[in-house]
């Protein structure tokens, strides 16, 4: 790593070399051992971690407070964004935690709080409830149905046969007029 060759502030004569240790931790009652990264001074020994290092240390810390909550994953969350054609950008705009919110939930930066978990799996569930959020948002989508006859809206979900992908188009944010061309 390019750690190696940094001089140690400490005795200003080492290099830094960068080490992973297991960390215990322990969170409402469950303990686990965590990835620790760190480096120590090859002359005076002395440990310590720079920005990127302690990042990846609460990264890791976020992750396992996510799975002893019930949350979903970062990896869980990019997945559920990707699966409902979104990108971070328009899922902060559908669900909510301000423009960066789904950059933070995805890389463990933050855990999203307990409302947005259920918001996401309620939304990947149930097709009807991720439209009428994307709409509100003006997020896509309003193409899809204007030319979809009753029947069609009318049957049920078919959930397990197959995804249900759809192309979104960001441009579109449009609604159609009332019935136009109605005759
Ligand atoms: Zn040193």
């Amino acid at each position: 790593m390019s750690d190696s060759d940094k001089l140690c502030p400490i005795c200003g004569a080492g290099h830094l070399q960068p080490q992973v240790g297991k960390s215990p931790v322990e969170y409402k009652g469950q303990a686990t051992e965590l990835d620790l990264h760190f480096s120590v001074c090859d002359a005076c020994g002395s440990e310590q971690s720079d920005a990127a290092q302690l990042r990846d240390n609460k990264r890791a810390m976020v992750a396992f407070k996510k799975q002893v909550d019930g949350l979903l994953t970062g990896a869980e969350v990019r997945a559920l964004r990707e699966k409902l054609g979104l990108s971070q950008a328009d899922a902060a705009k559908v669900f909510g935690g301000g423009p960066v919110a789904f950059s933070k939930y995805e890389s463990d930066d933050v855990a999203q709080s307990e409302a947005m978990d259920k918001l996401l799996r309620l939304a990947a569930e149930d097709t009807t409830i991720f439209d009428a959020l994307a709409r509100k948002a003006g997020v896509g989508q309003a193409v899809a149905w204007t030319n979809v006859d009753a029947a069609v809206i009318r049957s049920p979900v078919h959930r397990s046969d197959r995804p249900q992908l759809r192309v979104i188009s960001s441009s579109t944010t449009e609604e159609e007029p009332h019935w136009s061309d109605a005759a």
